[in-house]
């Protein structure tokens, strides 16, 4: 008989941003079982099969346990302090010796807040960069900048729950099915109940299949479809007059805009028939309490930021965001904390609670409680580290659980970027497609080792502690940080996780109610929550909005073509995403028997273009870009459209970001996933 379980603990799912309550159950210093916790507010005792399932990574015996040191062409094993000697000893000399400006760090969007809120004051404070970004630069940079301009923060507007209220969901570029699944099977339990639910995606997803208008648009013409659907609500009067008048902004250069996307045009820019134009307007026109609900498939484009602020003129037009029971805009967020991520200020130009690094009483305030100066000078985005390595003017790297050579965008282009950096350091679980290039490598823990929160999709504040033992020598990322700022003849202070938020809330007004205390007393918290007694706002925008004016901004964007177009020699547009069984670098799921369940990449492709290149299914296909080659079977499905292809990024190989380009998000820098041009050829 197995021994008894020995201990329980309740944490947050460190795989997707919904940010699911889980129990974690240990025998024999090993994870026994993940279940669900009953009554738990995110997902009321859900669990998909990543959360619930994918945990035997932690006691993989490929985790790495001790600090590995380039010796030649190898990595070879090191104590800590002959590690973190040496990284202070090459930081420290490229720091005095090029300015602070030549060090870049990519912190984590699987690390906690107070790890985040950590890295951005190391790198700002011991090393005098601002170079500081996260993965929200790859997927929902555009979120920030587009829910910003539009309603005055970078979040969600509005809680989960809100769902239980909706009649009309819009569901646009968000698989959450696979992606999210627990808010797919709320979705999908809305729609069952009645509720009208319209779908945007150039693929036929479950929800898709499932929803009363599919408008199944071409890959990049998203806000060319928010548009006609922005005209079809003025001219069918299925506007709030009121709302419009007393809490909005812009309503004149918009229809002055949409005169150019009559119904018809927009059929013909988007692929979308018109007729379902008019349904999906009516429905969502028509609805009491209608929702938005939008993932990547919004953001990662060429003018992501342009959807997200379009697709939120669709909410501004209806009234349906800062009203009492208006379901608003859900943002579906990818990592676990991508969200916390940005909101502790791992950004180049934000500090933490999304204070402008440009506004000086901003840096003051900060600079009062930190003891020293803010650096001034932007620091860069993810996409323009890599340029500036390749340039010369970036010497060091330091990436932080992140397995850039396998994620980002033209992956080639990052490999040069790594090898151009005279230093280089990650900390990971995993000796991962980065770690080979890098010339220390720290061992960190993963969410079940660790102590901290997370921030989910809708602004929560939730705790993460740990339920395992870390093995071998590996250690947090806190812990990691505040040893080699020592080592670096500094103090970064907050001797705790607990330190670390307490010092986030009095340097970040946003956040100055959140404490360890409270949220271990009272549960998960909202932000924003600006004091002791402030029960954080789960519905934002009552009174107003937090722009200038008070007003939510409507926006007048033209619809521009996607960055990458095919052609006749890259007749095909590849679209990537993520698989129900893995997710992302699949450093973890694929330590996992989620493995079994998915154990390769696949080509998905329409039945009409495998009969016309001769594909059968299983049929090794050679897809090319303008950049590279690589070769998946083919997996012939109905959920693609003639002309459009789609694949994953779980496993290095193939390596799948090789393929996609370095086009970007004009606003943000966001790369363009969703829209590569490729050509098929079966071998
Ligand atoms: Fe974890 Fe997301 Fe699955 Fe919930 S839906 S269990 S947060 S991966």
């Amino acid at each position: 008989d197995p021994a008894p379980i020995a201990t329980t603990t309740t944490t947050t799912c460190g795989y997707c941003g919904i940010g699911c309550t889980l129990d974690v159950h240990v025998r024999d210093g090993q994870v026994a079982a993940i279940t669900p916790v009953h009554g738990a507010p995110v997902n009321r005792g859900h669990a998909c099969v990543k959360g619930r399932f994918a945990h035997a990574f932690a006691g993989s015996r490929e985790r790495l346990t001790a600090p590995l040191i380039r010796r030649g062409d190898a990595l070879e094993e090191a104590s800590w302090d002959e590690a973190l000697g040496l990284v202070a000893a090459r930081l420290t000399a490229i720091r005095d010796r090029h300015g602070g400006q030549a060090v870049a760090m990519i912190s984590s969007a699987r690390a906690t807040n107070e790890e985040n809120y950590l890295a951005q004051k190391f790198l700002r404070t011991v090393v005098g960069s601002n170079s500081i970004d996260n993965c929200s630069r790859l997927c929902h940079a555009p979120s920030a900048a587009g829910l910003t301009a539009s309603f005055g923060l970078a979040g969600g507007t509005n809680p989960l729950d809100d769902l239980d209220h909706a009649d009309c969901i819009l569901l646009a570029g968000a698989n959450p099915t696979e992606a999210h699944p627990v808010v797919g099977a709320r979705i999908t339990q809305r729609v069952l109940a009645g509720a009208r639910l319209v779908v945007v995606d150039p693929r036929r997803t479950t929800l898709a299949a499932l929803a009363d208008v599919h408008l199944r648009g071409r890959p990049g013409s998203n806000v060319a479809v928010f548009h006609g659907l922005a005209r079809l609500l003025l001219d069918g009067g299925y506007t709030d007059e009121e709302f419009l008048t007393r809490r909005a902004t812009g309503l004149a250069e918009l229809t002055e805009l949409l005169r150019d996307y009559p119904p018809e045009r927009v059929a013909e820019l988007a692929a979308v028939p018109a007729s379902d134009l008019a349904t999906a307007a009516r429905l969502y026109g028509q609805a009491e309490h209608p929702a938005i609900v939008y993932g990547l498939g919004i953001t990662e484009h060429a003018h992501g930021t342009d959807g997200v602020r379009t697709l939120a003129n669709l909410a501004i037009l209806r009234g349906a965001v800062g009203t009492p029971g208006c379901c608003g805009v859900l943002t579906l967020r990818g990592q676990n904390n991508v969200q916390g991520a940005s909101d502790m200020g791992a950004l180049p130009d934000l500090l933490p609670g999304y204070q402008p690094l440009a506004d000086p009483a901003a840096r003051q305030r900060v600079a009062r409680v930190w003891g020293q100066p803010v650096p001034e000078r932007p620091g860069l985005r993810i996409p323009q580290m890599f340029d500036a390595a390749i340039a010369g003017r970036l010497r060091a790297l330091y990436v932080i659980g992140e397995d850039i050579a396998q994620t980002d965008p033209d992956s080639g282009h990052v490999r040069a970027a790594l090898d151009a950096c005279e230093f280089v350091v990650c900390h990971d679980l995993f000796l991962s497609q980065t770690a080979a290039h890098a010339d220390v490598v720290l061992p960190a823990v993963s969410f079940l080792e660790k102590d901290g929160t997370f921030v989910n999709f809708d602004r929560r504040f939730q705790r993460v502690r740990p339920a395992l033992a870390p093995p071998g020598q590996a250690t947090s990322d806190f812990d990691i940080l505040r040893r080699l700022a020592h080592a670096m003849g500094a103090d970064l202070g907050c001797p705790t996780p607990a330190a670390a938020m307490a010092e986030c809330a009095a340097v970040a007004p946003l956040f100055a109610g959140i404490s360890h205390d409270r949220l271990d007393r009272e549960g998960p918290l909202h932000w924003p929550c600006r004091g002791p007694r402030d029960t954080g706002q789960a519905v934002l925008y009552l009174d107003r909005f937090a722009t200038a004016d008070g007003r939510a901004a409507l926006a007048a964007r033209p619809y521009l073509p996607p960055g990458e177009q095919p052609d006749t020699a890259f007749p095909y547009v590849l679209v990537t995403g993520r698989r129900l069984e893995h997710y992302n670098s699949g450093s973890m799921t694929r330590r996992t028997p989620n493995t079994t369940l998915l154990a390769e990449e696949t080509l998905d492709l329409s039945a009409a273009d495998a009969a016309a290149l001769g594909i059968d299914d299983g049929t090794p296909v050679a897809v090319t870009s303008r950049r590279a080659t690589v070769t998946l079977p083919a997996r012939i499905t109905d959920e693609l459209a003639p002309g459009e292809v789609f694949t994953a990024f779980h496993f290095p190989d193939p390596a799948t970001n090789s393929l996609t380009s370095a086009h970007t998000d004009t606003a943000t820098g966001c790369p363009e996933y969703k829209v590569t041009a490729v050509a098929l050829r079966p071998t």
